[in-house]
């Protein structure tokens, strides 16, 4: 019989170095797992690549591991590595074929590992973050309905019509690319991106797929194309700033469960009555973001906002059709 017991690590707090972060069985402070798992890090040379924590330390991506019991390792995390791996292997189409429910559950393993990896930090009296996740209600509340869907990873689960984040799968193109690997999350607003080889993944958890419709017309105009760098960059932006301002948080319910049940049924819900969905729109707002993307080009905001009422874009032209690049040229 399945074991369809969900674990919930917020009711004690229960964040600490000899928990597993999965199903929450005791363990000794050697048993971890990889939050980037071992064939990431060996393809794309990440072992000693540096990573910037939210107390501005410095980890690697090699020694970014968490708390996480044997079985739950090997019956769990390394199966969908295998899986994820084997997918990327075969590129975009490897990954599209996915089902997204995988896609999300190895998102959301980086996602909740790099937070958790901040929040048992936390513990520690000497260590002063500059904002502390722990101290923030709103934000538990986020994190734990995020932890009851990511549980899909170990108890058999159904999303009854809902993937519970949004997915945008794109091609770079690679004539300008010099990046093999590429990686962002923003921890309070549930953003994550990644690029593996020329195929970049930008999800939004815990947002029931809304970002993904509001996005739908652009995410079209992609299909099919290779996207320049300074593209993806663009379009990391309008994804990351949509999270930023999605004002709703989606609560999941666990149908009661029979004795013959093999798997939980999840429903969802989002109050949209009381609730409106997006905080309005901010130009200045989205320009501070663009101009963050668009770092490595030095595009600064008076740029981007030379015209306030159309900041600039490289995906589409004023008549919204997609623009092709395949070299990008600094405005003399
Ligand atoms: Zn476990």
């Amino acid at each position: 019989m399945n074991d369809l017991k969900l674990y919930d690590p917020f009711e004690k707090m229960q964040f600490t170095d000899t928990n597993c972060f999965l199903c929450g069985t005791d363990i000794t402070s050697e048993q971890r797992a990889p939050v980037f798992a071992e064939w990431l890090q060996h393809t794309y040379n990440l072992k000693d690549k540096e990573l910037l924590l939210l107390d501005k330390s410095v980890s690697t991506f090699g020694q970014l591991t968490i708390p996480c019991c044997d079985h739950c390792h090997t019956q769990h995390l390394l199966p969908l590595e295998n899986e994820i791996e084997q997918a990327s292997a075969k590129g975009l189409e490897g990954l599209q074929q996915l089902p997204p429910q995988r896609l999300f559950q190895w998102i959301g393993k980086m996602y909740y590992g790099t937070l958790i990896t901040e929040m048992i930090r936390e513990t520690n009296p000497l260590i002063m973050p500059e904002y502390a996740i722990t101290e923030d209600p709103k934000m538990l509340g986020k994190i734990r309905s995020f932890f009851s869907v990511l549980q899909s990873l170990r108890v058999p689960m159904v999303f009854s019509d809902f993937l519970p984040c949004s997915l945008f799968i794109l091609s770079v193109d690679p004539t300008e690319d010099e990046l093999p690997f590429e990686y962002q999350d923003e921890l309070t607003t549930m953003c994550f991106s990644i690029k593996i080889g020329s195929v970049a993944i930008i999800c939004t958890l815990l947002d029931n797929e809304i970002i993904k419709k509001a996005l739908g017309k652009l995410y079209k105009l992609t299909e099919g194309k290779q996207l320049h760098p300074i593209q993806l960059a663009e379009f990391k932006a309008r994804v990351f700033y949509a999270a930023y301002i999605f004002a709703v948080v989606p609560e999941y319910f666990v149908r009661q469960v029979k004795p013959e049940d093999k798997q939980l049924i999840l429903d969802t819900l989002i109050d949209d009555v009381t609730n409106e969905i997006f905080n309005p729109w901010d130009m200045t707002a989205y320009a501070h973001m663009l101009e963050e993307m668009l770092k490595p080009w030095g595009i600064r905001e008076d740029t981007i906002l030379e015209n306030p009422k159309q900041p600039i874009s490289f995906l589409l032209s004023e008549e919204n059709t997609f623009i092709p690049m395949l070299h990008y040229k600094k405005p003399a």
